[in-house]
């Protein structure tokens, strides 16, 4: 009897022993797949450097701010920036709930001194005009009373981050920058502007775009470009 009691005991270690070894060859193994799913930090970046979108741009090649967002800031006190935008914000209520002459959208063009060139006040809806968008409005009576096409030094405010044709405008009046209150997810939430849609469409070709395009007659409508291009007296914008 007690020999058979010493017996199981030996059979229980040999069993506690057995499943020991199984838990640290179990950890093993964890450790290894673990230690192979997070390669250490300097093997991160020689992958990365493979991936072909890093192969195509380097640093050199992106496009650069003229002026960072910082510099924009540093031209006034932080008092001076929350006036213009709340002169903005202003036009998007005349714009949205006062005169109800379209959406919520208002803008200021402020010149490098700090003067306030002009205000925008969109009409798409008062005027049935797609593109009196408020930052149009403004960029086209800055233009007029400074009459240059150009707003170089110049900065925006506008009530909302602009759509793609404000946007687009801005770099054609070669803008120093651009402040917004609201974002694209705002006038979507609340005003139903899809602005994102727009900024997708753009980015792809023009035969996959919901409104697409086509080349016709090339060769009659160069011809015009041709004697353009022959004109001593253009002025190039
Ligand atoms: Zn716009």
């Amino acid at each position: 009897m007690k020999c058979a009691t010493a017996c199981c005991a030996r059979k229980g270690r040999i069993a506690i022993g057995l499943v020991a070894c199984a838990l640290v060859a179990l950890g093993c193994l964890w450790y290894a797949t673990n230690s192979q799913a997070e390669p250490a930090k300097d093997e991160v970046a020689p992958k990365l450097a493979a991936l072909p979108i890093q192969k195509n741009l380097s640093d050199s090649d992106r496009p650069k701010p003229r002026f960072t967002r910082e510099e924009i800031l540093a031209r006034f006190p932080r008092e001076k920036h929350e006036e213009f935008m709340r002169r903005a914000i202003a036009n998007s209520r005349k714009a949205g709930v006062e005169y109800k002459t379209g959406g919520a959208f208002g803008a200021v063009i402020v010149a490098p001194d700090g003067t306030v060139l002009s205000d925008g006040v969109n009409h798409v809806v008062a005027q049935n005009d797609p593109t009196w968008h408020g930052e149009m409005h403004a960029i086209r009576q800055a233009c007029a009373l400074l009459k240059s096409c150009k707003l170089k030094g110049c900065v925006m405010y506008t009530s909302s981050e602009p759509c793609p044709m404000c946007m687009a405008t801005a770099y054609w009046a070669d803008l120093d920058g651009i402040v917004y209150g609201a974002v694209v997810a705002d006038s979507k939430k609340y005003g139903n502007f899809d602005d994102a849609f727009i900024y997708e469409q753009l980015a792809k070709p023009p035969a996959e775009r919901a409104i697409s395009g086509q080349s016709l007659l090339r060769p009659e409508a160069v011809e015009v470009w041709k004697e353009y291009s022959e004109r001593t007296d253009k002025v190039d914008y």
